[in-house]
């Protein structure tokens, strides 16, 4: 942790992960842990174009070997199809679109669900005007998902980025059944209900419990703002790790990752204490498989 003098109304450092480890490991021995990752900064680099970030192949065996000690939810802002072709693994449950669309996998069974439905014209008529008002601004991308409505402005000039969010801005504005949320880079347009990461997270962990006596420790992952929608949900015994740059950020976080190299470390960690775990305690092994 940096030494710095801290500059007045700068927030407290958040506590690296991986120097946290004993802490944390203490926090999910005392329960079942549910994994909650979010996929584009936290799971891959950013890349310059969304569809470039992939999943490496050591990355899928190590989501593959967490899986089998704990359930296992990948939460992004990506389409809930893109999301699960990118990832790939079976048996992980998956919340795309913000957690609009989910699709939550329990031993053999897989329930689909899905918020907003009422909403999909208003977001194809979104897609329709503002593909036509944004048509002649250079590096401008608009991408549909299902449910949400993303406009990319990262290879646009300031001038162009500028006017980008003004555009969608004065556009959900006028539209009360639409709202905006900015991330990096990007502007979406959504359903101006009160749904995001975090009601989706709260709606797995409501299901992924069994009979145990021990409680769910939810561990929540993400690098974005809207992941902040989720680590604000989680409960005090939750662990919540923003991944970031920079120590000193305000966040709901308890902990903090710098990169996706770090959150990877972090999972190997995890995977190789649950194995280890198991090993030592049968009966953990059966309660976790079946969570
Ligand atoms: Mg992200």
């Amino acid at each position: 942790m940096s030494d710095r003098p801290r500059l007045p109304g700068q927030p407290t450092p958040i506590p690296d992960a991986l120097a946290a480890l004993p802490t944390i490991r203490a926090r999910i021995e005392a329960g079942h842990p549910v994994l909650f990752l979010d996929f584009d900064g936290t799971l891959t680099p950013i890349r310059d174009q969304p569809e470039q970030a992939e999943l490496s192949a050591q990355g899928r065996a190590t989501l593959t070997r967490l899986a089998e000690c704990m359930p296992v939810a990948i939460v992004s802002g990506r389409g809930l199809t893109d999301l699960v072709t990118r990832v790939g693994i079976d048996g992980l449950s998956y919340a795309g679109s913000h957690g609009f669309e989910i699709q939550f996998a329990r031993g053999d069974e897989t329930l689909h669900y899905e918020v907003g439905q009422e909403y999909l014209l208003d977001i194809e008529a979104a897609e329709t005007e503002l593909r036509d008002r944004l048509a002649d601004v250079a590096g401008c991308r608009i991408e549909r998902k299902r449910y949400t409505l993303a406009i990319h402005y990262r290879h646009c000039s300031r001038v162009s980025a500028r006017q980008v969010r003004q555009t969608v801005e004065a556009f959900t504005g006028a539209r009360p059944r639409l709202t905006h949320i900015r991330g990096k880079m990007v502007v979406e347009v959504r359903p101006d209900i009160a749904w995001h990461k975090g009601n989706a997270v709260q709606w797995v962990l409501q299901r992924a419990g069994d009979a145990t006596r021990l409680p769910l420790v939810p561990i929540y992952i993400g690098d974005d703002t809207t992941d902040e929608d989720a680590l604000r949900t989680l409960p005090a015994h939750g662990i919540g790790i923003r991944v970031s740059a920079t120590a000193h950020r305000r966040t709901a976080a308890g902990w903090r990752l710098r990169d996706p190299q770090a959150v990877w470390m972090f999972l190997d960690g995890l995977a190789d204490d649950c194995e280890s775990g198991t090993d030592d305690d049968p009966s953990r092994t059966s309660a976790q498989t079946r969570a």
